[in-house]
Parts: structure tokens; sequence; C-alpha cells
């Protein structure tokens, strides 16, 4: 069986006892029923892995000792920025997963005109949090080493306002060139920008060509966003990335 791998955000020590926090305890224990003696990977999202023995369990918390570091490295050599306008949300989370399946290293949540999921004031903190989720679950899936940032979702408008400091790239079906015939000596980081269900509007896609992000199409058919998504990610990762 593989060996469980748990995010775990604090500092880890070679040597030392460790109680696990109580969402890994119950991920650990109460789920997969680790035992006394049996083996887990722990990692905190600053480089490497901690290889653990899980030796005290209680009904109510446990305890790992940590044996030994690896410096393993399974994060792409270019940063990657997915800015995914938000979509309903079985299909934001599969974006989401796959994404930092993929490598992404920060993901900007969009709102469009055509965005029909909605997110209020109130609403932000707790969205947030289940994304943050959903990306946790796939780093400690997919032997992530970083934590990919997700942030708060942004307008189109506000998006375009913040500082460019690589490459910004729109996907819009239509007479756009192929990411194949984007230059090998793309300034990094890459940003890409996703449209919703609905697509962008014409005026959003003119609205970002003016801001200087560089259009560019999937082909001739009409992909759903979170095809998309894991399209390009996986073209921009193989033409420039690690895969
Ligand atoms: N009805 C919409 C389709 C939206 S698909 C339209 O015709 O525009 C959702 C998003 O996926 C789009 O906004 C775009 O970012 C991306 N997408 C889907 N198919 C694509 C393609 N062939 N080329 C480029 N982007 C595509």
């Amino acid at each position: 069986m593989r060996i469980p791998r748990f995010y775990v955000p604090q500092p880890l020590v070679v040597g030392q006892e460790f109680t696990l926090p109580d969402t890994t305890f119950r991920h650990a224990v109460q789920v997969l029923r680790l035992n006394v003696g049996e083996p887990l990977i722990l990692f905190n999202g600053e480089g490497g892995e901690y290889s653990a023995q899980m030796s005290n369990v209680s009904k109510r918390s446990a305890s790992v000792m940590i044996e030994g570091f690896s410096p393993v490295d399974t994060e792409s050599p270019i940063h990657l920025t997915l800015v995914q306008a938000v979509i309903k949300p079985d299909k934001m989370d599969f974006a989401l997963q796959k994404a930092v399946e993929l490598g992404v290293n920060t993901i900007q949540p969009l709102i469009t005109q055509r965005s029909v999921v909605r997110i209020g004031k109130e609403q932000v903190d707790k969205k947030l949090q289940h994304w943050e989720g959903v990306v946790v679950a796939a780093c400690e899936q997919s032997g992530r080493t970083r934590m990919p940032v997700v942030q708060v979702p942004l307008a189109l408008e506000r998006w375009l306002e913040m500082p460019a400091t690589g490459t910004r790239l729109i996907l819009a079906p239509g007479d756009f060139p192929r990411i194949n015939a984007l230059p090998l000596d793309l300034p990094v980081p890459i940003e890409l920008l996703i449209g919703p269900e609905g697509g962008f509007t014409d005026e959003e896609v003119a609205q970002c060509i003016q801001a200087g992000v560089t259009p560019v199409s999937l082909g001739p058919r009409i992909l759903r966003a979170e095809t998309a998504s894991l399209a390009a990610l996986a073209l921009l990762q193989h033409r420039y990335g690690d895969i």
C-alpha cells in the first residue's frame, strides 16, 4: 500500500515526536485507521518531505515520530498561475484539483461578466477555506512539496490593474495562435486566464488584449472551462516546464 502523505503547516524536526493536528488526526486515524508503528510521510510546504511513524494513538489524538528528511523536489521549474473564472462548485473543485496535480503555484479565482456563480462578501472566507482544502488534498495525493496559494477572488478589471511581471495569456476560442506558437523564451511567471461556463465576452477579451494579455486558442473545439484549464496547463508544462 502507498504510504499516506499529510500536509502539516508547521516546523518539523527529525528525531522529534509530534502530535498530529486535529484534521490530520481525523484523516490518519479515523479514516485511514493508521496504527502505532505504521509509516507516514509529512510535508510542511517548505520543500522536501519527512518520513515518520505513528508512535502513539488514542481515541482523541495521535503522535508520530519524525524519523528522516528527504529533500525531494517535485515542483515545476516554471511558476504558473491559473486565473480561473469561478465556475459551478463541483467543476471548480475539479479544475483546482487538476491544476495542482499539473503543478500550478498560484490560483487566482476571477469574477467575470458571465460568471454564474456569485460569491457574496460573507461567503468569501468559506469558499477560500473550501478551495484550500481541495488544494491540500491534491498536494498530498500528487506528491507536491510546496503548497499552491489560493488568492481572494477578484473582478477581471481589478486583476488587470495588478502589475504583470511575466506573461499573461487569455484562453479564448477563435482565430488566435496556439500554445505551441508562443516563443520558447516566454517571460515567466506565466498567468493563464480561463473563462466561466459562458466564456468571456468579446469586450472582456478586447479589454485583456488592450492590457497586454496575449490571446491563445486551444483549437477548433469548444472545451468546457475545466477541460480547457487542464489541457492548457498540461501544454504549458510540456512546453516550458517538466511534463
Ligand atoms: N460559450 C463559450 C465557451 C466557454 S468555454 C464561448 O463560446 O466562448 C469556457 C472557457 O474555456 C472559455 O472562456 C475559454 O477560456 C476556454 N476555452 C474553451 N474552449 C477553448 C478553445 N477552443 N480555445 C481557447 N479557449 C477555450
